[in-house]
């Protein structure tokens, strides 16, 4: 495409990228469990209303925009009362979990070579099912990554005890998830705090996608074990804003056990040519609709709210659970959250994976062992028995060798 040499009529641009969008996938049905939340309605106005609200205002700038850094603030400390965090505890708003990632590791680097570790060499212990954020991040900083198999008990719950082996005296990190991507599952947090006290090393606790759920799913009674700052050795933690937050993407919250190990997050400068100038993040300007979205959709859900929804999830899940495993398959551990994973002894996966996909679900997939995932949102209340109708039906297909186009299954 070039530029048109004269602009253009909107409404005839609008017309076009609305019908552009017809070749996606159509999440707003409910047909579609990666990606997406879909929370309904009714908060997608309202995270589309408050980002318009505050679209063009910049969070770089706190002096200019005070309503902008009072909201962020308010975001960091509703989330901080969420989980756990003790008085004193510190955070901010970033663009999404790997922003989150990125700067709590930056921390924990910066934070060890102010306290006499090497400048260099250092290294992360994760399990094997981390978010490859970490992965990502320590590319950028030339920190080498430790994967350590998962406990060999089929929970695909992260081992502790060879965790600790892995770690050294150049290790800045080590990681659980809450819970992991692939599986769904809460690593075991309090025996990783143990760990990380024992050899007082940095414990971050990667709740990206569950730490706008586990806490309410604790309240409606779901048996989480402790996962947050309720464990003395978690030092940060990731928990992503639009995912079970149901804000407007572009929005996490990255949080911080004390102001002292915060304070090695934000970058400032003043040696060059312009103002001095600070920035907490890994972003410069951020966008001011972002964060407005976020305090919104918190404020008008409510503990209520989010109770109801994160139930409303559960109960989906539970559904599922139930409805696949009457088809033969095998949930991989035990989800207690909105994530779920499972396969079938007699059907591969892969052929599953297409035949469902064909039937017009999109969902995704998880590589070891390989098994159907599932990310829930609220709206698949309304469609998880027409899911699990196509699911049997793909499997008598699969089963039967009809084979639907084989699509691969991968994220890009
Ligand atoms: C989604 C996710 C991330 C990364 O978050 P982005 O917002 O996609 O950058 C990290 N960890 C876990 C467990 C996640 O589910």
């Amino acid at each position: 495409m070039q530029m048109p040499p004269e602009g253009r009529n909107w409404d005839d641009l609008r017309a076009e990228m609305i019908a552009r969008g017809h070749g996606d996938v159509d999440w707003r049905s409910g047909r579609t469990a990666v990606y997406v939340f879909n929370a309904g309605e009714d908060i997608h106005h309202v995270q589309q209303d408050a980002y318009g609200l505050f679209m063009s205002e910049n969070g770089l700038g706190p002096l200019a925009f005070p309503s902008l850094a009072q909201m962020e603030k308010d975001v960091v400390s509703m989330a901080l009362d969420l989980l756990h965090g003790p008085a004193g505890a510190a955070g901010a708003m970033t663009s999404g979990g790997t922003d989150s990632i990125t700067m709590a590791m930056k921390a924990a680097r910066d934070f060890a070579r102010a306290n006499g570790n090497p400048p260099s060499d250092h290294n992360i212990v994760l399990p094997r099912s981390a978010h490859l954020a970490f992965d990502k991040a320590a590319h950028l900083m030339d920190i080498s990554v430790r994967r350590v198999p998962l406990k060999g008990d089929g929970s695909y719950e992260a081992d502790p005890a060879a965790m600790a082996e892995a770690i050294d005296a150049s290790t800045i990190m080590i990681v659980g998830s809450a819970p992991n991507f692939p599986h769904g599952i809460i690593d075991p947090i309090a025996a990783l705090g143990e760990i990380a006290n024992a050899k007082d090393v940095w414990l971050h606790v990667d709740a990206c996608v569950g730490g706008y759920f586990a806490p309410f799913a604790r309240m409606n009674g779901v048996p989480v074990p402790a996962f947050d700052f309720e464990v003395p050795g978690v030092r940060s933690m990731s928990a992503d804003l639009h995912k079970y937050g149901y804000c407007a993407k572009g929005a996490s919250t990255v949080l911080f056990r004390s102001e002292e190990l915060y304070r090695h997050m934000p970058f400032s400068m003043r040696d060059w040519s312009g103002a001095p100038m600070k920035t907490p993040t890994l972003a410069g300007t951020r966008p001011g609709g972002a964060i407005s979205a976020a305090w919104a959709v918190m404020n008008v859900l409510g503990v209520s709210g989010y109770r109801e929804k994160q139930g409303i999830v559960c109960a989906t899940r539970e559904k599922i659970e139930a409805g696949v495993r009457a088809l033969g398959f095998e949930i991989l551990g035990k989800p207690q959250l909105g994530l779920v994973a499972f396969r079938h002894p007699e059907a591969e996966t892969l052929a599953l994976y297409s035949a469902i996909r064909a039937r017009g679900w999109f969902t995704s997939f998880t590589a070891e062992p390989a098994s159907l995932h599932l990310m829930l949102s609220p709206k698949h209340a309304e469609v998880a028995d027409a899911y699990l109708a196509d699911l049997a039906a793909s499997l008598d297909a699969v089963r039967n060798g009809v084979s639907a186009p084989k699509v691969e299954a991968r994220y890009s």
